[in-house]
């Protein structure tokens, strides 16, 4: 579930060496983000309600969603795919439930942060166009090259300056094309990038930043610029719904105990999660996967071919998932009376 093109590197028992073709190349396969520990979670989790379902006061839908990592380039995926397809039609969920692994916290604990837990995600491409010549009478062309460049510094100091500064933001340039020869400048460049926001409307005012920031900067160098900005195969901010966390977030305290679970910061990184959560009032958490005798700085991050999951965060995940689904089934029957039917 949700491999990525990652060979690797820690020598397990059971390390992936599998390899296959991926965008023209030979590439490792390696459940580097968690996909696999969250399956075998979410499974464990199903066990244990199945063995107490006649003590659940409603019904438990378990959505194992494949894509989050994203669906193939022209194919659809993910959690977009699974509402269209009726996943939250039949039973309509009342709330909806997500972990996700993540090694910046050791095994034993877990982070909840209410409201805007995980930022926007938009891709971009900037074409920037300007007219080829020889590198040594750049004044007889239109200089690509020298426009794309000023852009990159452009763009990414609009966080801070174009948006309120108050509000985390990034827009970041992934990867930048152009030329063949040191003694041609091209025609054109090609820029690709990601927007990262951590409020809906400041996504907006982003991506009108981003043009026109992009418009005059290509016209002050006499080019001419296209920015293509993804927002329909992007993702939303991950909201977290405040009032579904005063309600859920002693369940967590109470599986982990109440000094294992922190209130991080948010995170920058996105997760499809938050199309769920703009559906379904959403509980999303993170589940530490580091060793304890490994430090923060040290840890590998998700996608990095040496991440890894300390296995004994696994019962903490199942034990978190089952009593969610458990506490919040209960307190729905009788609101007044919270339960605790797992320790
Ligand atoms: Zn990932
Ligand atoms: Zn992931």
């Amino acid at each position: 579930m949700d491999a990525l093109p990652v060979t690797e590197a820690l020598d397990l028992p059971f390390a992936s060496k599998v390899r296959t073709e991926h965008q023209g190349r030979e590439v490792g396969v390696m459940h580097a983000c968690g996909h696999d520990a969250h399956t075998a979670i979410l499974l464990g989790t199903a066990e244990v309600l199945a063995g107490l379902r006649e003590r659940l006061a409603g019904t438990v839908v378990f959505v194992f969603q494949p894509a989050e990592e994203r669906p193939p380039p022209g194919e659809e995926g993910g959690a977009k795919l699974m509402i269209g397809e009726g996943v939250l039609d039949d039973p309509r969920p009342d709330a909806i439930f997500a972990l996700h692994a993540v090694p910046q916290h050791p095994a034993g604990t877990l982070a909840y942060r209410p409201g805007a837990a995980m930022a926007s995600s938009d891709r971009m491409r900037v074409t920037v166009t300007g007219r080829q010549t020889h590198a040594a009478y750049p004044w007889l062309g239109v200089d690509s090259i020298a426009a794309a460049s000023r852009l990159v510094l452009a763009l990414q100091a609009i966080p801070g300056r174009e948006v309120d500064a108050r509000i985390p933001a990034v827009v970041s340039i992934g990867s930048i094309h152009g030329g063949l020869r040191h003694n041609i400048i091209p025609q054109e460049v090609e820029l690709t990038g990601t927007i990262r926001s951590l409020d809906p409307a400041q996504r907006e005012a982003l991506h009108a930043r981003v043009q026109r920031v992009a418009r005059g900067i290509a016209d002050s160098a006499g080019a001419s610029v296209r920015v293509e900005i993804e927002t329909e195969r992007g993702y939303p901010v991950t909201v977290n719904d405040p009032e579904l966390g005063r309600r859920m977030r002693p369940t967590l305290e109470r599986v982990a105990g109440a000094e294992n679970v922190v209130t991080p910061l948010p995170r920058t990184g996105s997760d499809d999660f938050g199309h769920f959560a703009q559906r379904v009032p959403g509980f999303y958490f993170w589940l530490g996967v580091r060793p304890q005798d490994v430090a923060a700085a040290e840890a590998a991050p998700n996608h990095s071919p040496r991440f890894f999951v300390d296995e004994s965060a696994l019962g903490l995940g199942v034990r978190a998932m089952a009593a969610l689904a458990i506490d919040y089934l209960a307190q729905a029957a009788a609101p007044s009376r919270g339960d605790a039917n797992i320790e």
